[in-house]
């Protein structure tokens, strides 16, 4: 059984609650495996294969491997600091890989703590990790968000509720960050 510090629960919910609560709190600090949690789900991990091979093939920067976990044990995760491109929070950061060593270096920023659910937290840290392995997933340096969305407009799996905003694209590297996340979403979506 998996210990937890942030276990404390108000007494007056009852036992199930407070187990189920303790669980999702314990899974917010083990990312590797709500990253393995959301591959579970076979759209997700075809969807997650199919953009790597396909952002590989258009780029001509092969990938170093077409499975995140994998690409997990080359990168390390700082969970403490707060990115903002523009003054607006960004959820995560994929910095170049060290070049000598090809260790790469995942920024996560942590969330407000106030009013958000622990399933939500959860979710929203596996999924900032899983979007930022993907960009470290080519061997010739990142792919890009931009390239990502190109990749999956060839594959054609942008979602119908996407297409509008597909063809309505501006270039802006932010809003490819968010289209690509939103796609990334849709295939692996929050289960509980
Ligand atoms: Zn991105």
């Amino acid at each position: 059984m998996e210990r937890c510090a942030l276990a404390t629960q108000p007494k007056q919910l009852n036992a199930d609650t407070r187990m189920r609560r303790r669980k999702q709190q314990c899974r917010l600090r083990t990312s590797n495996k709500g990253v393995a949690e959301l591959l579970k789900n076979k759209d997700c991990l075809n969807f997650v294969k199919g953009v790597i091979h396909q952002v590989s093939k258009s780029t001509k920067n092969p990938f170093i491997s077409d499975d995140p976990q994998e690409i997990l044990r080359g990168v390390l995760i700082d969970f403490s600091q707060q990115y903002t491109n523009d003054g607006k929070p960004v959820a995560g950061r994929a910095y170049p890989r060290d070049i000598e060593y090809g260790i790469g270096s995942l920024g996560i920023s942590p969330l407000v703590g106030t009013g958000i659910l622990p399933q939500a937290a959860a979710y929203h840290y596996a999924e900032t990790v899983l979007h930022e392995l993907i960009h470290f997933a080519g061997r010739g340096g990142n792919y890009s968000d931009r390239q990502l969305v190109r990749a999956i407009g060839e594959m054609g799996a942008v979602p119908k509720q996407y297409k509008k905003w597909f063809e309505s694209f501006s270039g802006d590297p932010d809003e490819n960050s968010g289209f690509f996340d939103a796609v990334l979403q849709f295939y692996c979506p929050r289960k509980d």
